[in-house]
């Protein structure tokens, strides 16, 4: 068996990231303040490092990675391309199925490769604490292990029906050397005004985000800052090692893809693998590039593009994205990580100028996707991941009703070992399908009404 696994040298590795901003034929809307005027970088400063918010602002198409965020990724990258033959074999599709394998990084996903960045310059700005908000604790996990590894102390406030229920991840944080606690805390004001309210809540990660922020901006050393896992500019700025590198990978066995997937719950795993391929499309390439989402949290497929808060509380800035309103209260389907109100306004740019097909899938499918691909591959997928696998199969299957020979290439963003309890569900016929009623997006999205319009700039050209 030829090219089953696709390596690249440790001196192959990407030494840019690449930042899509710089392509779009329409430039992204400006994040606006709480008075409906654009942010200024420096309005952003008790949040975030200033080498960071240069980056979430940068107009260069390519951004160097410096050498001591290199020297970390080494550790799991360049990650393997495989193609999955058997997968193939058992759909019996003319198709070629490759993925990006992001499962391998020590705490499991994607993640790790931004957290890794975020510590390293938060650092190198004379931060020595950060802070974040968790919900199933895969990106709590990541950032605890980037911070151990440079010696960042991290605090990481966990939404408390997971920090009771899902304590697996909880542990990985701690045995990484975060102090993970349940939120809302009593260590916040944000926490303990909703413990005076609602005692016996559950918590959200709206309520984590609230209370992480507030103890990074009033830490009077002024050392201390706040870390996010998704949404924003160079989050997904740094993910584009996994694309960047898929397509070395592909270049070196002569493919190119015709369909790119991945799933989107802020957007990062998806634009890290699609943009630099999205960036050909916009060149003249013909690429089908497809995220994809729950029925249950249709952000893309349904969801309007508006100006809305990133979180419940209302303290980020006005983000311009397909949103299902800040209050938005998802559904408890097992990809913790889809779940998100909002969605990363590049992503969400890139689908205004009609770039990217966004598509939907049932809980049930995905589930189905996933048994498919332990059952043919022999891994066992994220939850998330599997909505990325429903699509693959989908793509397959229609690959040989046409009788075409495809090159499908999808992200794996990560393993399910920590998430075996969805897969109890499914086993024991306990999941249910969920889509969202239109009647209760509706009403969520009445708080849209009061904010500033976001207006929909497209090219045309697509
Ligand atoms: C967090 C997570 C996602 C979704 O987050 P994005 O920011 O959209 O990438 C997808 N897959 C896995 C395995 C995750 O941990």
């Amino acid at each position: 068996m030829e090219n089953i696994k696709i390596l690249l040298d440790e001196s192959d590795i990407p030494r840019q990231w690449y930042n899509l901003a710089a392509d779009l034929p329409t430039p992204l809307l400006p994040p606006l303040g709480p008075d409906g005027k654009p942010v200024s970088p420096d309005m952003l400063a008790p949040v975030f490092p200033m080498n960071l918010i240069e980056q979430e602002v940068s107009p260069e198409r390519w951004i160097d990675i410096p050498d001591g965020i290199l020297n970390i990724l080494y550790r799991w990258r360049p990650a393997p391309l495989r193609r999955a033959v058997y997968l193939e074999k058992h759909l019996d599709t003319p198709a070629r199925i490759y993925y990006k394998d992001e499962s391998q990084s020590p705490p499991g996903s994607h993640k790790p490769n931004t957290a890794v960045a975020q510590a390293w310059y938060n650092k190198e700005f004379g931060i020595n604490k950060l802070t974040t908000e968790t919900g199933a604790g895969q990106w709590g996990s990541a950032l605890a292990f980037a911070c151990k590894l440079l010696e960042l102390e991290c605090k990481v406030f966990m939404v408390r029906i997971s920090f009771d229920q899902k304590p697996f991840r909880k542990i990985m944080m701690q045995v990484w050397g975060a102090n993970c606690i349940a939120s809302p805390s009593n260590e916040t004001n944000a926490g303990r005004k909703v413990l005076e309210e609602m005692p016996d809540t559950p918590g959200s990660l709206g309520i984590a985000i609230s209370e992480a922020i507030e103890e990074a901006v009033t830490d009077s050393t002024g050392k201390t800052r706040y870390s996010l896992g998704s949404v924003l500019n160079h989050v997904l700025l740094h993910q584009t090692i996994i694309g960047l590198e898929a397509k070395k990978q592909l270049e070196k066995i002569g493919e190119k893809p015709d369909i790119v997937i991945g799933c989107a719950g802020g957007g990062s795993n998806f634009a890290g693998l699609s943009f630099p391929f999205v960036a050909d499309k916009i060149n003249g390439a013909e690429i089908t590039i497809i995220p994809v989402e729950p029925t249950a949290c249709p952000t893309m497929t349904r969801a309007p593009f508006a100006y809305d808060f990133g979180d419940t509380a209302c303290t980020t800035p006005l983000l311009a994205m397909h949103t299902l309103g800040h209050a938005f209260i998802p559904p408890p389907i097992h990809a913790g990580g889809l779940r998100y109100h909002g969605m990363a306004p590049l992503v969400c740019q890139a689908i205004v100028e009609g770039l990217l097909e966004p598509r939907a899938y049932h809980q049930l499918e995905s589930y189905k996707a996933a048994i498919t691909w332990a059952r043919s591959e022999g891994f066992i997928t994220a939850p998330e991941t599997s909505q990325a696998i429903a699509a693959v199969i989908e793509e397959a299957k229609k690959a040989k009703e046409e009788g075409k020979e495809k090159v499908i290439l999808f992200n794996y963003s990560g393993h399910g070992l920590m998430d075996l309890t969805g897969y109890d569900a499914y086993l024991s016929g306990n999941l249910t399908d969920y889509e969202l009623p239109e009647e209760e997006m509706q009403k969520y999205l009445q708080d849209l009404e009061k904010l500033p319009k976001a207006e929909m700039r497209k090219s045309g050209k697509w």
